[in-house]
Parts: C-alpha cells; sequence; structure tokens
C-alpha cells in the first residue's frame, strides 16, 4: 500500500470555489491513487478559518457524499498562515505527506504529481515555484515580487516566487511543529527546516472564482511580519543609520567651526530647522523599527494558542490501524 497523501486547503469565503476545488482535488488523488502512487486512505482536508459564507456548511456536505474529503473548523478566523498550520497539524498525524494548496485553484493542480514523484524520489520539502507571472495584473506581479526582493535584501530568506505550495513529508511536519512561534511566517520558517528538498515548478493561474483575500495592505503587513520574523538585520540598520548621522554632525562641526574662524557669519535658521526635522524623523523611524521587534518579543511571551479547533471531521481513521 503506498503512502498517505493529505492536500490541506485553508479556506475563507470560499464558498463560490469550493464545489471545483473539491472535484479537482478529488479527480487528482483518483488518479494518483490508480496509479499505485498514493494510499486509497488519502484525503482532501478543508480548514474553515471563521468564514461568514457557507463554506463550512458546503465543506460539512462534501464529507457526508464522499469520505475522500475531511474538514477542520477553526474556532474563528486566524488568517491564512494559521489556518494553514491547524491542517497541516491535524493532517500530520494521519498522513506521510500533506500537500499545502490555496482554495481558489491558482495553485495548478498536476504540479501535484511532480511533487509526490519528488517525495518517492527522497524530498521531505517540495516547494512549488511559479514559472510566471504573466496572468497577474501588473500591480500585484510588481507588488509580489518586490515583496521577495526586499524580503531577502533585509535578510528574511524565502524561496523566490514560492508562496505556500509544497509538499511536506511527515518528518518535516514533525520538525515544522517543533517551531512554536506566535508570529508565523511558514515559507520562511518550512527552509529551516532542512531535510532534502526539490522545487517544482508550475504555472499560476487567476482566481477561479471570489475575490483576494490579500489586499495590498494585508500584503504590507505580511511583509513586515515576514521581515522582522526572520530577521534582525533591520535593527542593524538602525545602527548604521546611527553611525551614519553621527559621522554627518562631526562633519558639520568641523564645517561650523573653519567658518567661525574665517569670520564669517554662520548661516542659520534654514539648516536648522532640516536638521531638526531629519533627526526627530530618524529617531521616530528606529523607535518604530525596534518598537516592531518589541511587539514580537510580547506576543511571543504570551504564548497564545495559534489557533482552535471546534470540530474535525473524519471517518474511517479509527479502522485504519498502523500505516505503512
Ligand atoms: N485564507 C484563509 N484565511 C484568511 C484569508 C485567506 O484561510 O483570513 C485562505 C483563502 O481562502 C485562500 C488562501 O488563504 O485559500 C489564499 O488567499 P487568497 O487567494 O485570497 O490570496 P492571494 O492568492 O490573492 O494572495
Ligand atoms: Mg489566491
Amino acid at each position: 500500500m503506498g503512502d498517505v497523501l493529505y492536500i490541506v486547503v485553508p479556506c475563507y469565503n470560499e464558498e463560490e470555489v469550493l464545489p471545483e476545488t473539491a472535484k479537482r482535488l478529488k479527480a487528482k488523488l483518483s488518479a494518483l491513487t490508480a496509479a499505485g502512487k498514493i494510499s486509497p486512505e488519502s484525503r482532501v482536508l478543508f480548514v474553515n478559518d471563521g468564514s461568514r459564507d457557507k463554506t463550512w456548511e458546503e465543506i460539512c456536505a462534501l464529507h457526508r457524499a464522499e469520505a475522500v474529503f475531511s474538514g477542520v473548523d477553526l474556532s474563528r478566523n486566524r488568517g491564512h498562515q494559521n489556518a494553514l498550520l491547524a491542517g497541516l497539524m491535524t493532517a500530520m498525524e494521519r498522513c506521510d505527506m500533506a500537500i499545502s494548496m490555496d482554495a481558489d485553484l491558482q495553485d495548478d493542480v498536476d504540479a501535484v504529481d511532480a511533487m509526490v514523484d519528488k517525495y518517492h524520489e527522497g524530498c521531505d520539502i517540495v516547494y512549488g515555484v511559479r514559472s510566471s507571472r504573466k496572468k497577474d495584473t501588473f500591480f500585484k506581479r510588481f507588488t509580489a515580487e518586490g515583496f521577495y526582493r526586499v524580503m531577502n535584501a533585509l535578510g528574511a530568506e524565502t524561496v523566490f516566487n514560492h508562496a505556500d505550495y509544497r509538499l511536506m513529508s511527515r518528518r518535516a511536519l514533525e520538525g515544522l511543529a517543533q517551531f512554536r512561534e506566535v508570529n508565523l511566517f511558514l515559507r520562511g520558517i518550512v527552509p529551516m527546516i532542512g531535510y532534502n528538498t526539490a522545487v517544482v515548478e508550475y504555472e499560476r493561474g487567476e482566481r477561479f472564482a471570489g475575490e483576494s483575500k490579500y489586499p495590498l495592505k494585508k500584503m504590507l503587513s505580511f511583509a513586515m511580519e515576514g521581515i522582522t520574523s526572520l530577521s534582525t538585520k533591520p535593527i542593524r540598520y538602525v545602527t548604521a543609520l546611527g553611525v551614519l548621522v553621527f559621522i554627518v554632525a562631526i562633519a558639520m562641526l568641523i564645517y561650523s567651526v573653519v567658518r567661525w574662524a574665517l569670520g564669517e557669519t554662520i548661516l542659520g535658521w534654514a539648516s536648522l530647522i532640516c536638521s531638526i526635522w531629519a533627526i526627530g524623523g530618524l529617531i521616530l523611524l528606529s523607535l518604530g523599527v525596534i518598537g516592531e521587534y518589541i511587539g514580537k518579543i510580547y506576543l511571543e511571551t504570551k504564548g497564545r494558542p495559534r489557533f482552535l479547533i471546534r470540530e474535525v471531521l473524519e471517518d474511517g481513521v479509527e479502522e485504519k490501524g498502523p500505516r505503512t
């Protein structure tokens, strides 16, 4: 018998796409099972992230109709990353490998085959990387690619153009479970797990239906989250800034003394007011950067749960017995 695959799909207000997603994922699992690559016990695990529409009702209906669909209902909306983690942690106890995927069918379902092949070749983590962004709007492409560049420049190493479409073996999931941080940025944490990794390229399509839950504002805060939870480089930059400003101040001092020695009047107002504003701005900026980290520390020390599960839909798990 093959290895059990769980496809984990976080869903937030996705009632419009869910039936189509379910249909395609089921077809994919059947094909892989028929090819003997995965066990017939494999499942599609939908995570309902506190949706306000009929998403959970639909997941329940799918589960009632077919055992291949199971679901996790979170206690409230916790955001994409936490929802994904909830799904992966639920899958961890039940699967040999898990693939995470968005509900909107933007990730090419056919890349699953290549991922599973890589798993059988001995990879623990397989990253889905989009080969191009032709189908994105210019704005989304520009902001998203800028996102990866800025992230890397600020010391947050991520896989370029890889979102959260990836395969993880059970061993990798168990590794992930040991990262206890509350400020969750999965695509930065997963590369830290290590083991054998591979990359599978795919073409990312448009959203099948519904609209993006990542407007610019959320993307910016997501980027901030990523940078501050992966790297302390910004604090280093604050130090560098301090040194730079100090050097400028020394230069100004020398200049002023020389002008004074030459008996020239020292010009005042404009340079003074500019310096005051510039220095004030830099101080506030630096405080903001440091404050960002203090906020992180504050949240981490509380150690609040990252998600709470209201209900898990599953059947047949108990009768399954030990896995091979
Ligand atoms: N999502 C979620 N909780 C949220 C927001 C989004 O579980 O609070 C899910 C959403 O249902 C989708 C995935 O995260 O499956 C990615 O969201 P979306 O497609 O809106 O982002 P984009 O592809 O535009 O970056
Ligand atoms: Mg999407």
